[in-house]
């Protein structure tokens, strides 16, 4: 985690830095141009120093050598030679010496041969300096230090007949120090090197040379203590050197006195700089705390100045992070510091977090919005707002789990309507939609607020039901939607007929799978459907096997058309009350040549609604017309075959032009074909099927209805359609003669279809006592095992002769 410092805490501290730098920068070049002044000053004493000396010096000589020329000029009254001038000079030396501070005198004669002198000793130099005086008819002045140091002076003097002698003169320096000190204001000694080189001699080893004051004795010998060791005695002469010494700044300067290359003994200067330096440091602290408080006045100025505007920052920074919080108009309420006068980044800062706060949210609603109606795609159906299969598959494994937790019972139901497709294709999707609206609707309403239904695609729908007790409460409401849709449903001004094949699965195994339940229910789902529908089935073990070889018998059947393994059995009809054959129902069988004869049961209801099944159904029709073809030819002439119908069947367009072609093909009107239909076929889509059934009446063809009383069992709708024959249900007609119920069933049937102008076929006659029952009833036509079992169709020819007599089926007549 990086330490936090706030943005004007690091603005403070670069501009910090930057001020720093630059007043830095600015105090330094301020003090060394200070310093530099100084230096300049101290240059300019030297120098100073330095001209005053030679002034005094060129002063001094001028004056000797003016002297002495009035003097040669004086004498010249007592004779202008060299003696008179020896001799002049030996009287005046005295004077000399008192007045003008002459230590000695040498007077030298054109042979430069010492003509008269104060003392007899002539230093050696000096002879030098007289030799060049003799050659450059010029006065020589030079200083030297034997040990005392003087000054030495070489005059020329024209005498008499343009003779020329030399006069040397040697002088006190005395005067020359007072002169210089008097020009210069500086105190001054004489200083001597012991020997060596200028630049190796440290210059606190130079020894004064006496005559000298003792304060300033004290003086010199104090600055030379503080005198730094490696100071040399080239360092002072080059540049002076300054010394503190109690609370006084001196500068020392430095002037060799003799003028030979190396002198051994200097003219030092001794400047009291004490006030001149004290200035120069009261300046440049002057800048120091001028710089300091610039710094820190710029400081304070900015921290106020920032301040506010670290204020408004610290403020949009609080708020921002409202912002991640989704606090949106927590965010915008923010009270916000805006600048004084004119608006600047940090106001376009917060108008630029509003417009943001505000495009935030309407894209976090919106994002909010598409979530949900996708998870309503995803978890709900969008035609009928009941759940859909990814959320039955999370309720249900949920409603699993909770098995864990009590005793009790949950059932899945699938449930599936017999005859939807119908609908859908012959009245369209929307109807088709509004059917399911419809019906999802009448689901919802069956069941608890505790248990769920959800679509699971088409017109398949699973309801399930939580903490059942039994097994008995489960099917209570699978009979309750069964009845629920036996009423019919309206659908823009038309009414809809439709049946539920319902499958039930009921588990307490809290480690049941959803996927399995599903499968199971569905299974049992189609077992109801096997069933006809309209019912519900428990799902039993042995339905898987069911399933499998539903699959292997969907696969199979097309080749079995073509490999003549369908066949037509056929069972008689008699006309009861005389025992006459009124005709046959071509009942269809598949003799598989594995699993030998293969009952329709077991194959209708599997190719039910498949384009096998359409195909079946017309090899059906056909093999109808060859059967009559072939008993004409046997002399068994007007017959009559009942062939039954499914619903997909009944709805393919091909169905009529089909059979125009068969009446073509074998030259026959359709009155000796009768089509079966049963109830369920007929009121799912009762306007087609109306319809087609009027085109097909128009062609010959009769219709009779199949199983009747097992559906609705609305004589009304069956007034409107061009039907001959009711076949009452083998159900009715087995019970009949132990039951009451039953008989009263059959026997108004048969009241009320007469009243409609129809036939009645009994169905399932078994017994004489049946037979005699229905005679009773006059019921017209029987047909059942008690009659004939259903004869293969290869098997019936020959039995023909035999069992029909006179139009009489087997002595039918004589019961
Ligand atoms: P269904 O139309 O009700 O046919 C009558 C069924 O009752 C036949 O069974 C017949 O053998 C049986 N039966 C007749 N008399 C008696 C009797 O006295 N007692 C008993 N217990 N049964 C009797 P099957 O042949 O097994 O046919 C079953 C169903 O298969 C038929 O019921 C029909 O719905 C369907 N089916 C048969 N052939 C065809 C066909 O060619 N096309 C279509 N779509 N369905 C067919
Ligand atoms: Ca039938
Ligand atoms: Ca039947």
């Amino acid at each position: 985690m990086r330490l936090f410092l706030s943005l004007p805490w690091k603005i403070l501290g670069l501009l910090s830095a930057f001020f720093l730098l630059v007043s830095v920068l600015i105090t330094n070049s301020w003090i060394n141009k200070n310093d530099q002044d100084f230096l300049a000053l101290q240059k300019q004493l030297r120098d100073q120093d330095q001209r005053q000396l030679q002034v005094i010096d060129e002063l001094l000589r001028n004056r000797v050598e003016s002297w002495f020329e009035a003097f040669v000029h004086f004498q010249k009254n007592y004779g202008n030679n060299i003696e008179a001038s020896a001799f002049f000079l030996g009287n005046e030396y005295e004077f000399l010496q008192l007045h003008w501070q002459i230590n000695n005198l040498w007077l030298f004669d054109s042979q430069q041969k010492l003509y008269f002198s104060s003392n007899p000793q002539v230093p050696g130099e000096l002879l030098s300096d007289v030799m060049q005086t003799f050659q450059q008819q010029r006065s020589q002045a030079n200083v030297r230090c034997h040990p005392v140091c003087e000054q030495f002076f070489s005059i020329p003097l024209l005498l008499n007949q343009g003779e020329i002698a030399v006069l040397a003169v040697s002088n006190s320096l005395q005067e020359t120090l007072a002169a210089l000190n008097r020009a210069t204001g500086a105190d001054m000694a004489v200083l001597k090197m012991a020997g060596g080189q200028w630049s190796e001699t440290p210059a606190k080893t130079l020894k004064i040379q006496p005559p000298l004051a003792s304060t300033q004795q004290q003086l010199i010998d104090s600055l030379f203590t503080r005198m730094k060791s490696d100071t040399s005695v080239a360092d002072v002469i080059r540049q002076g050197i300054r010394i503190e010494n109690n609370q006084h700044a001196f500068l020392i300067n430095m002037l060799p006195l003799e003028k030979s290359v190396q002198s051994s003994h200097f003219l030092i200067f001794i400047h009291d700089i004490t006030e001149s330096s004290q200035l120069h440091i009261a300046f440049q602290t002057k800048i120091l705390w001028v710089s300091v408080t610039v710094i820190c006045l710029s400081f304070i100025a900015f921290f106020v100045l920032t301040q506010r505007l670290q204020r408004r920052l610290l403020s949009i920074t609080r708020s921002l992070p409202l912002l991640a919080e989704k606090r949106y108009s927590e965010f915008r309420q923010h009270q916000y510091i805006s600048s004084y006068l004119f608006a600047d980044e940090i106001d376009n800062l917060q108008e630029s977090a509003t417009l943001l706060s505000t495009e935030l949210e309407s894209l976090d609603n919106q994002i909010e919005h598409n979530t949900r109606e996708l998870e309503n795609i995803a978890m709900y159906d969008r035609l009928c707002g009941l759940p859909n299969r990814n959320m039955l598959n999370h309720l249900l494994k949920a409603a699993i789990a909770g098995l864990a937790r009590n005793n009790k019972q949950l059932a899945v139901m699938f449930l599936d309507f017999d005859n939807f497709r119908k609908i859908n294709d012959s009245h369209g999707h929307n109807i088709g939609d509004s059917f399911l609206i419809e019906a999802a609707r009448r689901i919802k309403e069956t069941i608890r607020d505790s248990d769920f239904a959800c679509r699971f695609g088409g017109d398949e729908f699973v309801v399930v039901l939580q903490h059942q007790e039994s097994q008995q409460g489960v099917t209570q409401v699978a009979d309750k939607l069964l009845k629920r849709f036996h009423k019919p449903l309206h659908i823009v001004g038309q009414r809809f007929y439709v049946t539920t094949s319902i499958g039930i699965v009921i588990t307490d195994n809290p480690q049941e799978q959803v996927e399995d339940l599903i499968r199971q229910a569905d299974m049992a789902m189609y077992t109801s459907k096997d069933l006809g529908g309209d019912r519900y089935s428990l799902f039993t073990p042995e339905m898987y096997q069911r399933v499998i070889g539903r699959v292997q018998i969907e696969n199979e059947m097309r080749e079995a058309i073509d490999n003549n393994e369908i066949c037509f059995a056929l069972q008689p009809q008699i006309e009861i009350s005389t025992g006459k054959l009124v005709g046959f129902e071509a009942l269809i069988r598949w003799r598989h040549p594995q699993k030998g004869l293969i009952p329709p049961d077991e194959f209708i209801p599997v190719l039910e609604n498949s384009e096998n099944m359409i195909q079946l159904g017309y090899w059906g029709l056909k093999r109808a017309f060859t059967i009559l073809s072939t008993m004409e030819e046997l002399g068994f002439k007007n017959q009559r075959i009942a062939v039954n119908l499914s619903a997909v069947q009944l709805l393919d367009p091909n169905l009529l032009p089909f059979l125009k072609q068969q009446l073509i093909d074998f030259n026959r009107d359709g009155s000796q074909i009768e089509l079966e239909l049963t109830e369920r076929t007929v009121v799912a889509d009762i306007d087609t099927t109306l319809s087609i059934m009027a085109q097909l009446k128009q062609l010959g063809f009769t219709f009779s209805i199949d199983d009747f009383g097992t559906g609705y069992s609305s004589l009304a709708y069956l007034k409107q359609m061009p039907v001959n024959i009711i076949k009452i249900d083998r159900s009715f007609v087995s019970g009949m003669t132990e039951n009451r119920a039953d008989m009263q069933i059959v026997s108004s049937t048969i009241a009320m279809v007469q009243k409609l102008g129809m036939k009645v076929v009994a169905e399932g006659v078994e017994t004489t006592a049946q037979l005699r029952m229905l005679q009773d009833m006059q019921c017209e036509i029987g047909q059942g095992y008690f009659i004939s079992k259903p004869i293969m169709e290869y098997e019936l020819y020959d039995l023909l002769p035999e069992k029909i007599k006179n139009g009489i089926w087997n002595n039918m007549d004589k019961l």
